[in-house]
Parts: structure tokens; sequence; C-alpha cells
């Protein structure tokens, strides 16, 4: 019990506590300096006061202007998702027909709540980091439990506006995306639709299908839990799931540690229907509103250069490893070329011939 106060509480202690704390992530995590003070605070301050953080944070980095854009994407993607449910050979029509119901009660949550969570009973003190961080778990508890017996809100955020991160909440059957997401390199106010499609789009269309894939499809329009599968469906489904269990299995993370081909499935599925989704969308841009060549590439080549901007990363050997057996998404480098093998347009645009690497064979597609 000594150990877990302590733990729990290093972070906020003088820097002999914060040291040795970081000496044990180091050696989890391969970590090779601890973060700057300043990202540190931030990132506690965020955590025990996000919709105050948050507030801020969207005055400054999330316009109005922002907001109806993506709000606009959103609408273009869901269209897509049900001309695509259409289209499905292997659902049948008694399922498509609960997934449209199901796809219409989608309630679309952007850059940030409604209404702010009001911390007036929470008393934070100058100089007492330890105390705010405990008097912030005692705030969060209570808030918690005065739940009990009350309606659900389904517009209460479970990520802070600033977070660069979003979600499907399969118990409310909505779509949440935080203004933190919806900065460069996700979403770009600069950037045209093409560029804007292949990086945040897709990432919508990847929380869009999590309502319908094997664990959305286990809760109804209204967010209960009721599975509207027919068992012939979920079958199909688990067959062209197979492969993409196969083909990301075969992906190295480092050295000889292979990726988890189903423990990354769910995540996996939805990076290629996510992808498939908002280029049907981009097709369906008005015409009146051409693309042009720009950086010297075309609109279709942009969309995927789009996608793999925003899972650039930087990561040592050790989180690798960690993650390979921990995370449900895969690494980036194959979160995007994963992706585009399975793309025909992908080989298309950037002339790649058959048998080359970046076209797998046969390509999986559920969505
Ligand atoms: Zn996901």
């Amino acid at each position: 019990m000594r150990w877990h106060l302590l733990n729990s509480s290093a972070e906020f202690l003088p820097k002999p506590f914060v040291d040795e704390n970081f000496a044990f992530t180091r050696i989890l995590t391969g970590a090779k300096q601890l973060r700057p003070r300043w990202k540190r605070c931030v990132q506690y301050t965020d955590t025990d006061l996000g919709e105050v953080v948050g507030k801020v944070f969207v005055q400054r980095a999330f316009g109005a202007d922002a907001k109806a854009r993506t709000l606009e994407m959103v609408h273009a993607i869901e269209h897509a998702m049900d001309q695509d449910l259409q289209s499905l050979t292997w659902m049948s029509d008694q399922t498509k027909k609960q997934a449209f119901v199901k796809l219409r009660a989608i309630a679309n949550k952007i850059g940030y709540p409604d209404t702010w969570r009001d911390y007036s009973a929470l008393r934070i003190v100058r100089g007492d980091a330890l105390g705010n961080s405990q008097r912030a778990n005692a705030f969060e508890l209570h808030r918690q439990l005065a739940k009990i017996g009350k309606p659900v809100d389904k517009t209460e955020w479970g990520m802070t506006p600033p977070t660069v991160n979003a979600y499907y909440n399969p118990q409310e059957n909505n779509i949440n995306f935080p203004a933190g997401i919806l900065q460069p390199p996700f979403y770009n106010n600069a950037a045209d639709d093409a560029v804007n499609f292949g990086a945040v789009g897709a990432v919508v269309g990847h929380e869009l299908t999590h309502g319908f894939d094997d664990e959305g499809r286990q809760f109804d329009e209204q967010g209960n839990l009721r599975d509207w599968w027919t068992d012939a469906d979920a079958k199909a489904f688990e067959e062209r799931a197979a492969c993409i269990v196969n083909q990301y299995g075969g992906y190295t993370a480092v050295d000889d540690v292979k990726l988890n081909g189903k423990l990354t499935l769910g995540e996996n599925t939805a990076d290629n229907g996510g992808m498939r989704l908002a280029w049907m969308a981009l097709q369906e841009r008005p015409a009146t509103k051409p693309l042009g060549v720009s950086d010297g590439f075309t609109p279709e080549q942009r969309f995927f250069i789009g996608w793999a901007q925003i899972w650039c990363q930087n990561r040592t050997e050790e989180m690798a490893r960690m993650l390979a057996t921990t995370d449900p998404h895969s690494p980036g480098p194959y979160r995007v070329n994963g992706v585009v093998a399975n793309f025909p347009e992908f080989q298309k645009v950037f002339k790649c011939p058959p048998g080359s690497p970046m076209v797998n064979s046969p390509a999986c597609r559920v969505w």
C-alpha cells in the first residue's frame, strides 16, 4: 500500500521521487530523458481541469470555421457509409435495415462540449501540486458517484478538448472528435479537401465503422446491449476479418516480435474501412469545386499522403516491444502501408505494379 501511494503520487512530489519514478519508466519505455517540466504540468492540468484548459485551447486554436468544415466532412462520410452499407454483398437486407437505423441515430460531437464542466467545488491552491492532485481525484470520484440513479448524460465528453484522439461510444451511439485532433496534420484549415479527407476524414470513417463492427454490433441505436446481426452476417464478417488477421499478423514490430493480428483486428478493420469511406466521400464532392494538382501531386495522391502524414511517429524499441503486446492499434508504418496495400486505387494513382511490396494479394476488405 505504501508503494502504491508513493507510486501514484511520485509525479507531484519533490525531484528525487520524480527521478526515481522516471527510472522505472525508462526501463519500460526506453525513454532517454524526462519530458520538460512545462509539458508535464500541462498534462496534469489537462487531466484534472480538462474543460478549463480546454476552453482556452478552443478559443485559441479552434474557430467556428473549422467546426463548420469538419461537420460538413462528417456528414459527407456518413453519407458514404450509407452507400457503402447498401453495396455490401455479405450483409443481409435484414441486418442492413438495422444498420441504417443505427447510422441515422449517430450523434456527432465536434471539438468541445456544449456546456462546460463546473469545477467550482474543486479548491486549487497555488504551490500545492500534491494537494491539488488529491483534491482533483476526490472531486472526480464524487462527480462519478453522483451519476448513480440519474439518466445517462450523452452530452458529456470522455476526452478533454485538447486531446489528440477520437472515439466512438457504443453505449451512447455517438462519435467524438476533440478540437485537439482537428489540428494539423489531422485537419488543416489551410489544406484542401484532398489532404483533409485522407487524414482526419479517414479517422472519422474509422470511428464510424466501430459502430458496426464486432464490438459495435452488440449495441443498438440507443446504445442498449442488443446484438442486431444475424448469425450468417456475423460469420461472413468474420471470414473477411480473417484476411486482415493474417495480413497484419505477418508484420514485424521489432526484432522477432510480430504484430498480434487478433489483438489489432478491430482497429485495422476500422482503418481500412475508414479510408474506404473517406475515399468515397472525396469522389462525391461537388464537381463545381474541382481540386487541382498541388505540390506536384494529384488530389488522389494527396489523399493518401494525408493519411501517411498523420501516422508519422518515432518510437523506441522498448516501446515498440511493449505496445506490440498491449496496443490494439498497429504501429504507424503499418496503419499506413497495411491499409493502402489493400487499396487498388492507391496502386493505380502511384503506379505500383502487381507483386510489389505495397500491393497485398489477395487484398482484404470488410467495408
Ligand atoms: Zn478505433
